[in-house]
């Protein structure tokens, strides 16, 4: 049986960060920078005031008490967006707004609370000194400096960051687009009434949603029965609009695995058993005219799961510019035994707690590990590895465990 490390690697073989594109910042929320951002001016791009008060000439507040205030006449208004030419002398000030720019004169701005608020004439009651309240030009961002870097997701915090050093558009690998096709006779679309022998399609929600999670824009297909030619023709519909397909079901040993018949017979798609459990039937390839990379997961819905964190989501991360990594593990301590075949890793569904007192978490192990018990799954938040050449583990052995991500 083929290593799990070598299929990853076979996988990731198949793709290439996507070329970058621009983008309209709200458009690339989730996409990854492809360059280098610099700001082309300093920010804030002038002096300003950090403050709603009265911009003055430090020196002439030195004294300010609130038994003897200093008073100063009032010469005009700055607002926040006002441009124009303002100077203070000293022995004036002038009442300015966070924001707006500091007067050419004035070193320092007396916040409206240190003083009685006045209009024409103003009474300070302490002092400020020389830069109170004032923001410098560049204080943030110099001219020319790099405010994000090629490979950093876009979140609201950098999105912000693009929007203040003036960029309208962002340079991104653009979210890879995942066509998720599943494969049954025995599937029905959630909402309608089940016959007998039939059951509700949930791995392409399922998996869509992971890939959705994973930065990716997932698209759910209808599914089809298990007529190899139906599979070949929804294939072809969905190579239009994907980057990457991926199908589940119909890749195991049975007599009715469409994928695997349809596929097989193209040349370009290889199907193989990893040393993994579950999720042991596994194929990957490309298909159409441009090559696209297509990876057929098997149809149990805890296979396919788990095979997408485990297998593919190393390869959406390098589409996007990211580097390849798995999911982040932790260390945890099983809090029951467990078995596992030999010769294959098992991923267990596992819930982690911290125990207080505890020198590290604790892995509950999921009641319900066959592959085809969804239920417990959303109860995991990861996934716990039993290596390949151990068959049970006590209670209390130490295990890595793959953290599975939250939306
Ligand atoms: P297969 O890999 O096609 O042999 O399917 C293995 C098991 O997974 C069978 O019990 C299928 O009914 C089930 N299964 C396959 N595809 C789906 C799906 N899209 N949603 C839910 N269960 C599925
Ligand atoms: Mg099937």
């Amino acid at each position: 049986m083929k290593s799990v490390e070598r299929h990853i690697s076979d996988i990731l073989g198949l793709v290439r960060p996507l070329p970058p594109i621009e983008l309209d910042l709200l458009r690339a929320q989730g996409a990854v920078l492809a360059e280098d951002v610099a700001a082309p001016v300093a920010l804030p791009p002038f002096d300003n005031s950090g403050m709603d008060g009265y911009a003055v000439v430090a020196a002439d507040v030195a004294g300010a008490s609130g038994a003897a205030p200093v008073r100063l006449p009032v010469a005009g208004d700055i607002a926040a967006g006002d441009t124009g030419a303002h100077a203070v002398r000293s022995g004036y000030c002038a009442r300015i707004m966070t924001g707006a720019p500091m007067p050419a004169g004035a070193d320092a701005v007396v916040p409206v609370e240190w003083t009685d608020g006045g209009r024409a004439e103003v009474a300070v009651h302490r002092p400020a000194a020389a830069g109170n309240a004032v923001r410098r030009a560049g204080g943030d961002v110099g001219a020319g400096d790099t405010v994000l870097r090629a490979g950093a997701r876009l979140g609201a915090a950098e999105l912000g960051v693009l929007a203040s050093v003036g960029r309208r558009t962002a340079p991104v690998h653009p979210r890879p687009r995942v066509a998720v096709l599943s494969t049954g006779e025995e599937l029905v679309e959630p909402g309608k009434p089940l016959a007998p022998g039939q059951i509700w399609e949930s791995n392409g929600y399922m998996l869509t949603a992971a890939a959705i999670t994973a930065g990716c824009d997932g698209h759910r297909h209808s599914f089809v029965g298990d007529e190899p030619s139906a599979v070949l023709d929804a294939i072809d519909d969905v190579l239009m609009q994907a980057d990457i397909v991926v199908t589940t079901g119909g890749v195991s040993m049975g007599a009715y695995d469409p994928v695997k018949e349809a596929l097989a017979g193209l040349g370009t798609v290889r199907f193989e058993q990893v040393a993994m459990q579950p999720g042991k039937p596994q194929g990957f390839g490309t298909v159409g005219e441009d090559a696209t990379p297509i990876i057929t997961l098997p149809g149990n819905p805890v296979s396919a799961f788990v095979s997408f964190y485990v297998l593919l989501l190393p390869a959406l991360r390098r589409m996007q510019g990211v580097a390849p990594d798995p999911l982040p593990t932790v260390s945890a301590r099983l809090s029951a035994p467990v078995s596992s075949p030999p010769g294959r890793r098992s991923y267990l569904r596992v819930r982690l707690e911290e125990a207080p007192g505890a020198d590290g978490p604790t892995a509950v192990p999921a009641s319900r590990q066959a592959s085809h018990q969804l239920s417990a799954l959303a109860d995991a938040d990861g996934l716990a590895m039993v290596p390949e050449d151990a068959e049970t583990l006590p209670e209390g052995t130490e295990v890595a465990v793959l953290r599975l991500p939250r939306p």
